[in-house]
């Protein structure tokens, strides 16, 4: 069963519509080309055609829309499961709420995440054992990792993280994601759930990167176990893949073509006219004919399994002793199809982070910020084109915030003359 659902993993399931593939028969002419059918070029794409009349050519590199977020129904298990890692969506902005609820019906879910860690035991001799905790850190994690924190409510959960905590000196803001984490947490917690994981994920130690990095996650005195603290936390009702098809099909002022390489287009000249750009891509790339150095980006790969065996949606191992640092189980979301849930079988992804493959994460670091600062320089002065997005922005974006980017960088377009409709 287990080779079976890989091999359908593998191959996918079709998704309900197809958009038309290659660059024939594309006319001589569009207002607005968009490279990339991610989040970024989706909404810049919907919001020039709905809220501005142009003519909207959207290109696609990959051979489906969604970018990241593409997720589709494993045909032989019934599944859905995600191209590339499990989406959670959460946002607090208003605005960005407004706009996704347009595109499908979401179902609320609080998404929670276990840890399995090793923990050494004081009393017993060095004694280690793998406990199952919440993360991001609770009460209850520091209780089962530690035998000497029994913290009872937050005042004792404050006073414990206030003993373990080391603050930069001289009362300055942390200055990499070390001492974040450990100004934030102190010294233990942060051997056993940040520090490895970190490494795990981009190959960097967290003092190699931006403090930004290791405050994402939340620390909590209170017993609230949630990953995000956003008021909206949800996921699609019929998966993401659906929300892209409902943002760029059936609308006549928007052409997808899927397996269109924008950088070989332009090489070739197949490239239609357009009076503005929009790219999402990787910013380096755009640029890659100057020759500079590289940006870091992080992929990810899977390895999936069939069997039923954990207990969340997601379990991370933050520990060294695996090279992978999460694992994935789509049948905890609410948004599988009706009943799969109880039905037996189950697909689950372990996540290993790598430094090839397609481009997940920008490494926020000082290095890398320094170089992407080059190429936005570049950027500023190129006429027509504007960067959008996780890869073109080199920026860390979680869904929601590049959906407001977008929203936002369509405005400032629109408002300062940039996007302009042909005659
Ligand atoms: N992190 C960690 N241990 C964990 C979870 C997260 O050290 O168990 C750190 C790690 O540096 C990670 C960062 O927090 O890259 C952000 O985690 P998040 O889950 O937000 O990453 P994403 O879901 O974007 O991969």
């Amino acid at each position: 069963i287990h080779r079976r659902w890989r091999a359908a993993h593998a191959s996918g399931d079709a998704p309900e519509i197809e958009f038309a593939r290659g660059s024939e028969g594309l006319l001589p002419e569009y207002d607005v080309i968009v490279v990339g059918a991610g989040l970024s070029g989706c909404t810049i794409a919907e919001r020039c055609s709905r809220a501005l009349g142009m003519k909207v050519l959207t290109l696609e590199r990959r051979a489906h829309a969604g970018g990241n977020c593409y997720d589709y129904v494993d045909a032989r298990s019934g599944i859905r499961c995600s191209k590339y890692g499990a989406h959670l969506f959460h946002t607090k902005h208003a605005r960005v709420w407004e706009y996704v609820t347009r595109f499908s019906e979401w179902v609320p879910f609080d998404h929670r995440v276990l840890g399995r860690v090793t923990r050494t035991s004081a009393s017993e001799e060095g004694k280690r054992a793998r406990v199952l905790v919440p993360i991001p850190p609770t009460r209850a994690t520091v209780n089962a990792l530690f035998d000497d924190a029994d913290v009872r409510s937050d005042e004792d959960m404050e006073a414990w993280y206030e003993r373990e905590r080391i603050h930069p000196e001289g009362g300055r803001a942390p200055a990499n994601g070390e001492e974040a984490a450990l100004s934030r947490v102190g010294p233990r917690l942060y051997e056993a759930i940040f520090k490895h994981y970190t490494k795990k994920q981009w190959d960097k130690y967290p003092e190699e990167l931006d403090a930004s990095v290791l405050m994402r996650l939340p620390c909590r005195t209170s017993a609230d176990d949630r990953y995000f603290n956003d008021p909206w936390q949800a996921l699609p009702r019929r998966g993401y893949t659906r929300i892209f098809e409902n943002m760029l099909h059936g609308d006549e002022n928007i052409t997808v073509r899927l397996n269109c390489d924008y950088f070989a287009m332009k090489r070739d000249g197949t490239l239609p006219k357009h009076k503005f750009l929009v790219y999402t891509g990787q910013i380096d790339s755009y640029y890659a004919a100057l020759g500079m150095p590289k940006l870091e980006y992080r992929s990810l790969r899977f390895e999936e399994d069939g069997l039923f065996f954990q207990e969340a949606m997601v379990v991370n191992y933050p520990g060294p002793d695996v090279p992978f640092t999460r694992i994935v189980e789509y049948k905890h979301m609410p948004n599988q199809p009706e009943g799969r849930h109880r039905e037996p079988g189950t697909l689950v992804a372990r996540e290993y982070s790598s430094a090839t493959g397609e481009p997940y994460y920008p490494v926020p670091n000082p290095e890398n910020r320094a170089l992407y600062e080059k190429y936005a320089e570049l950027a500023k002065h190129e006429p027509g084109v504007a960067f959008v997005g996780r890869l073109a922005s080199y920026k860390y974006f979680n869904m929601d915030e590049a959906v407001l980017n977008a929203l936002e960088m369509f405005d400032n377009l629109r408002d300062t003359g940039a996007l302009v409709v042909k005659e």
